[in-house]
This record gives structure tokens, C-alpha cells and sequence, in this order.
């Protein structure tokens, strides 16, 4: 008994460098958000013999089913959060849509331990911020303007010299979600832009020119709170319905696209003090530059092969960046291919299980509804590169 109490010491000692962490109490993580982001990092969890609690206002979500307790309340339930708050150790959080007056109240209820910080979420919340954010570290975005108007709109697109605009609102927009597509052309007469501005009205909106890309990539970077990181990508990223659908690991790029797109992950991870996982989406322009679309301040759908093509995934290194830890080493021992399952695409279950290279992953939802997320599956071959 003793002798296995020593031994489980020596070997985490050696594993993490940190003496206290495994040998104290055990550590608990607080995650804010139920959905396959927070089950697999729940998983990664559990494999660090860390137990997670999940706070919900979802019930039956795909997080519970793994977790040591899940607290079901909405993100504005000060008791709840109370309650949260003691029982873990470590706070972070699995999508971007958590008010971020609740981040701060749980800052202020446990100094240090929401991770990451606000700022990342704030600026990732609000489509204007996020842009105005990373241009001020001299990343490079499409050509964006606050949407003011259909006069000021017609002045901005001639301006650009612009053939077609997105729409998008600020806030909220999600796969697509809450955006538009037109030409530059007549937009005062354009029947779907009028119907687009009616259904968001009242909503704060950006319009952002329409690139011309040849692919969209994405980078995920891990901080930890030593500031050491550790990346993954760029991965090539194919879009169905603006949903992903495919991701592909090695990406056919260049080393200079590569490096180009890793340092402005890491000027971002910098900027705002990265404790945790960040994802940066990208545009490569047809003529080969590269232009930030997106932040997510978290693991990544394009981020799913980690799990099977790395010694340490996303989701491990979120646990561990959020939980004081070392980042691990992000290299890749396979390429990957990852298939999202959407929908009624759950039907192909049987064929992936029957599969050498497969490595299937079900998020436990119910129901199969159209443009839902229901698993995704991996396809892992030997290194090329
Ligand atoms: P988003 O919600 O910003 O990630 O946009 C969803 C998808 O719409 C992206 O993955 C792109 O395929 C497309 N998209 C978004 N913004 C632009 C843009 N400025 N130009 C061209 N395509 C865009």
C-alpha cells in the first residue's frame, strides 16, 4: 500500500517536474460548457487522473456522461456559480459564448484561476474587437469596416475596389451563421441583403470584403503559464454548408506558410497572455498570403486527429496549460485525416468500425439532427514527412 503510494510519487514526479501537483490533494477542473469540446478535454482529464466538474445550463449534455459531476444552471445563476467555484480548483471554459461577466465573477470568487483570461474571450466574442485586436499586433486581416449604413456600405466597397462583401453580425455567428454573402454590385436593390438587414435589425453588423481564397487553414497553439508553447498544423481545412468537414494533417503548404502562420498564432498567444489552448483560422489568398478570419479561444474542431496522431492532444494540453502544467510536445507520430460526423452521417458508424485506420469518436448525442456535430472519425497512416 505505502510502497504504491511512493511509487505512484516517483513516476509523476519525473512526468510533470511539478512535486506538489499529483502529491497534494487531488486537483480538480472546473469546466464552464458541456459540449464535445468539454468531453473530450473531460477525457484527457481523466486519463491525468484529474476529475472535472462541468457547469450546464444544458441538460443531458455530451460532458456529463464523463464527468465526476455535472451542475446544471444557466451562466447568470450567482448561487450556482458560488457552488462551482468551491468545489474546483481550476476554471476554464470549452466555447466562446460565456458571458464574460460570469468569467469575471468567478475571477473575483477565486483569484487566478479562470484560464484563460477575459481578455481572449472578450475579443473573441465580438467579430469588430477581434479584428481590431489582431490588426493592432500587425496580423493581417481582410479588409473589415463597421456596417453604418447602405450609403457608407456602397462608399467602403468602392473604396476596397471590392467585387463581392460577407455580412456577418458581431456577435453570435457560428458554421455560417449570421452572415451573408453578396456582390458589390446594387446591394441598395438586393433583395436577400434587404431581407439579411430586416432579420438583424437592431443587431451590430461587419462587413468584411470577400476573399478570394484558394484554402482555409487553421493553427492551434498551447501556452502554459510559463509561457512555453507548443503547436499544431497548419491544417487544411474543407468546409460543407460552412461547416467543417475534412481536415487534413500534413497541409500541402510550404515551410514559409507554416512558419508565417505559427508566429502570428504566437503573437496572438503572447498578445493577450495565453494560459491555455487558442485556435487561429486562417485564408490562404490565391496569391498565397495569409489572412486571419477567426479566433477561437479554445481546442478546435480541426484540432480532433491530436487525439490519435499525437502523444499529447489539444485536449490534454488544455488540461494542462488551465491546470498549471508543462504544455507537452505537439509533435506527430502519424498524418491524419478527420472526418466530422454530421448528422445522419452517424448511419456510417458500422462501416467506420470495420475499418483498420479508423479511430471512431461519438460525442453520446441523441439525436441526429441536420448540421449537428454527432462524432467525427479519424483515419491515421504512417508519417509522410
Ligand atoms: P466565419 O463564421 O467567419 O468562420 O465564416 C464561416 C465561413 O464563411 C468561413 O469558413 C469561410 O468559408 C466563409 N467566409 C467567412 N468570411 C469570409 C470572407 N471574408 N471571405 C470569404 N469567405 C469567408
Amino acid at each position: 500500500m505505502i510502497y504504491g503510494k511512493n511509487k505512484r510519487k516517483v513516476l509523476l514526479k519525473t512526468l510533470t517536474g511539478d512535486k506538489s501537483f499529483f502529491m497534494t490533494d487531488t486537483k480538480i477542473l472546473g469546466i464552464l460548457g458541456g459540449g464535445q469540446l468539454g468531453r473530450m478535454s473531460a477525457l484527457a482529464a481523466a486519463r491525468l487522473g484529474i476529475p472535472v466538474i462541468i457547469f450546464c445550463p444544458e441538460v443531458d449534455c455530451p460532458a456529463s456522461y464523463v464527468v465526476r459531476e455535472t451542475i446544471y444552471a444557466s451562466y447568470d445563476d450567482l448561487t450556482a456559480l458560488e457552488k462551482f467555484s468551491e468545489k474546483v480548483d481550476f476554471i476554464s471554459y470549452e466555447f466562446e459564448n460565456i458571458p464574460v461577466e460570469t468569467i469575471d465573477y468567478l475571477e473575483k470568487l477565486k483569484p487566478g484561476s479562470v484560464r484563460p483570461g477575459r481578455q481572449l474571450l472578450d475579443v473573441s466574442q465580438d467579430r469588430i474587437r477581434e479584428k481590431s485586436y489582431l490588426n493592432s499586433l500587425g496580423i493581417e486581416t481582410a479588409q473589415w469596416a463597421a456596417f453604418e449604413g447602405l450609403e457608407a456600405l456602397e462608399k467602403t466597397l468602392h473604396s476596397w475596389a471590392a467585387k463581392a462583401f460577407v455580412a456577418k453580425t458581431v456577435r453570435f455567428g457560428y458554421d455560417g451563421k449570421g452572415q451573408i454573402f453578396c456582390s458589390a454590385q446594387g446591394i441598395a436593390n438586393n433583395p436577400d441583403f434587404q431581407d439579411f438587414l430586416m432579420r438583424h435589425d437592431g443587431q451590430a453588423l461587419i462587413i468584411e470584403e470577400a476573399v478570394d481564397f484558394s484554402d482555409e487553414v487553421s493553427v492551434i497553439i498551447a501556452r502554459d503559464i510559463n509561457g512555453k508553447t507548443a503547436l499544431y498544423g497548419p491544417m487544411l481545412n474543407e468546409h460543407k454548408h460552412h461547416i467543417l468537414h475534412r481536415t487534413t494533417v500534413p497541409a500541402p503548404f510550404p515551410p514559409a506558410l507554416a512558419s508565417n502562420a505559427f508566429s502570428m498564432a504566437e503573437k496572438l498567444a503572447e498578445g493577450v497572455g495565453l494560459v491555455g489552448v487558442l485556435t487561429l483560422e486562417l485564408f490562404v489568398t490565391k496569391d498565397g498570403r495569409l489572412l486571419a478570419n477567426e479566433i477561437a479561444p479554445r481546442t478546435h474542431n480541426s484540432g480532433h486527429w491530436t487525439i490519435d496522431a499525437c502523444s499529447v492532444s489539444q485536449f490534454e494540453q488544455h488540461v494542462r496549460t488551465v491546470c498549471g502544467l508543462p504544455v507537452g510536445s505537439s509533435a506527430r507520430h502519424s498524418d491524419a485525416e478527420m472526418l466530422n460526423l454530421i448528422g445522419d452521417d452517424i448511419l456510417k458508424t458500422p462501416d467506420y468500425m470495420a475499418q483498420e485506420n479508423a479511430c471512431l469518436h461519438l460525442y453520446g448525442k441523441h439525436e441526429a439532427r441536420a448540421g449537428r456535430k454527432m462524432g467525427h472519425v479519424t483515419f491515421i497512416k504512417p508519417l509522410s514527412d
